[in-house]
């Protein structure tokens, strides 16, 4: 009898072999599955789909695949874009959605326990009520959970003013593939030896299983204010953006938009503009957003056009149309490609990372870009490719393109991936970024998960 019958002994009423939910689980959004699907390639399906309501449960699920030798891979919103759920071989698919409880709201303190499979909308809400937020908005917000935004590092549309998940990220428990649970001290900062918490940052469900975490809170902000600009050049816009960063002036969204993505944003909303559209978002104490709009409002004068508030103001309001439906949508047509590819670097190379890759990118297929996140020392730059071609090309086209544009990555010296992750799409790269730290990360899986029973042949 196969091992997979012992399943619903052990979890009676969480667990389910029904086709629907197996090819739900077989995958995420990554564009290149969606391509495979519409070409009619049939995807390999997990065993089973186990939907834990406890530590235990995992706990549970673990000792049996370590004993069974069937791989677990977990589960969060499936809304990742690199196939990092993607099933590979004898597989059962760990979803962690009921894990959903808000376990600590401490307002002294700051900050929240929330289980991890806790959705976006979810968490933010609970926090809302109490006068609270994240300011943490993937722009998959709404199906993505928090296990999943650690496990991929996520970024969100705010993180130029408050960080990323791993400036958010405060403590977490996590389900070793041994089924011992490793529980990280709740603490502003500490100093005791490396952090665990970065060791499951960015894992990808390779570790451990990520069960429950503390994130920081911040109080919901009382003012909100917007600010638009165009520039003639990327170069110019860059500068401005450099010198307000470096006056340590952060506002919660700097977007950069590139002339053939500006010209799809102003379109949108019946501005006629040309060049490079800036929009920025200021919010926080009314004093605070004054001044930093004032300082903002001379740098970017001196070669930007003012262009109000309205297109940042409409950027806000529509931040999260351009969603799974409409992607899934466009995908769905036959002969379409279309992809988003984010990558980051320091300020003395983000130009000719730009132009290198775009040259790259647009020798093959339409390309747009804006830079969305902001650093002192540098940022990222996100592009979109999309277009057209013969439908038995589509698949070859499409890896044309990530080939092309992630050798021009690297030889500039960016990293491949800012904030979707690494996944399946990526693995081919991951070792030329990582170098000796790539030993490093393959032996750490070998002792922490020697039968390989986590997530199998993916990361790491
Ligand atoms: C329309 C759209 C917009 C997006 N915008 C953004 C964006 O703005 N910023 C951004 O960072 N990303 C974005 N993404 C990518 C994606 O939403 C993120 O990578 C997100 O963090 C994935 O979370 P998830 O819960 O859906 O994880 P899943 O897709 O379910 O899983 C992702 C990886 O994490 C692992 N995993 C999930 N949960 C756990 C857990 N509890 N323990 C251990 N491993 C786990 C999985 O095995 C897998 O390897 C976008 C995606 C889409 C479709």
């Amino acid at each position: 009898m196969s091992p997979l019958h012992d399943l619903k002994t052990l979890f009676p009423g969480k667990v389910s072999f029904e086709e629907k939910d197996l090819l739900f689980h077989a995958g995420d959004l990554w564009p290149r599955k969606l391509i495979i699907q519409r070409l009619g390639q049939k995807l390999i399906l997990p065993k089973a789909i186990v939907r834990p309501e406890s530590v235990e449960d995992i706990q549970a699920l673990l000792t049996w695949a370590h004993q069974k030798k069937v791989g677990v891979i977990p589960y969060g919103g499936g809304s990742g874009v690199c196939g990092g759920t993607q099933v590979l071989g004898e597989s059962v698919s760990l979803d962690l959605r009921k894990m959903n409880h808000i376990r600590e709201l401490n307002d002294d303190s700051s900050y929240v326990t929330a289980e991890a499979g806790i959705l976006g909308p979810d968490l933010e809400n609970a926090l809302n009520q109490k006068g609270f937020t994240l300011n943490h908005f993937p722009a998959s917000f709404h199906i993505s959970t928090l296990g999943g935004w650690i496990s991929t590092r996520a970024s969100g549309q705010l993180s130029t003013g408050f960080g990323s998940i791993e400036d958010l990220l405060l403590a977490l428990k996590v389900v070793l593939p041994n089924g011992h649970v490793l529980e990280t001290k709740l603490t502003p900062r500490s100093s005791t030896g490396p952090s665990l918490n970065h060791l499951f940052l960015g894992s990808e469900g390779t570790l451990g299983v990520i069960v429950e975490a503390s994130l920081k809170m911040y109080r919901l902000p009382p003012e909100r204010e917007f600010l638009s600009f165009s520039f003639q050049t990327i170069s110019e816009a860059l500068l401005a953006i450099r010198t307000l960063v470096q006056k340590n002036i952060f506002p919660a969204v700097i977007r950069l938009y590139d002339e053939v993505d500006t010209q799809m944003a102003l379109s949108e909303i019946g501005l006629k503009a040309s060049g490079n559209l800036l929009v920025l978002l200021f919010q926080g104490e009314q004093e605070i957003v004054e001044a930093q709009k004032n300082i903002a409002q001379k740098i970017f004068s001196h070669k930007g056009k003012a262009l109000g508030e309205k297109p940042a103001q409409h950027w806000w309001e529509h931040r999260f149309d351009l969603n799974e439906k409409k992607v899934t949508q466009i995908l769905s047509q036959e002969g379409m490609i279309l992809d988003t590819l984010e990558v980051a670097t320091t300020w003395n190379h983000l130009e000719t990372l730009y132009a290198e890759m775009k040259k790259m990118i647009e020798s093959e297929i339409i390309v747009l870009a804006h830079f969305s996140h902001f650093y002192l020392t540098g940022g990222s730059i996100y592009f979109t490719f999309v277009g057209s071609t013969e439908e038995q090309e589509a698949l070859t086209k499409y890896d044309t393109v990530w080939d092309k544009a992630m050798e021009a990555c690297l030889k500039v010296g960016g990293t491949i991936s800012h904030h979707h992750g690494i996944g399946l799409l990526r693995k081919k790269w991951i070792q030329r970024e990582l170098q000796e730290g790539w030993a490093i990360l393959s032996q750490l899986k070998k002792g922490i998960d020697p039968y390989n029973i986590l997530n199998p042949k993916k990361l790491l």
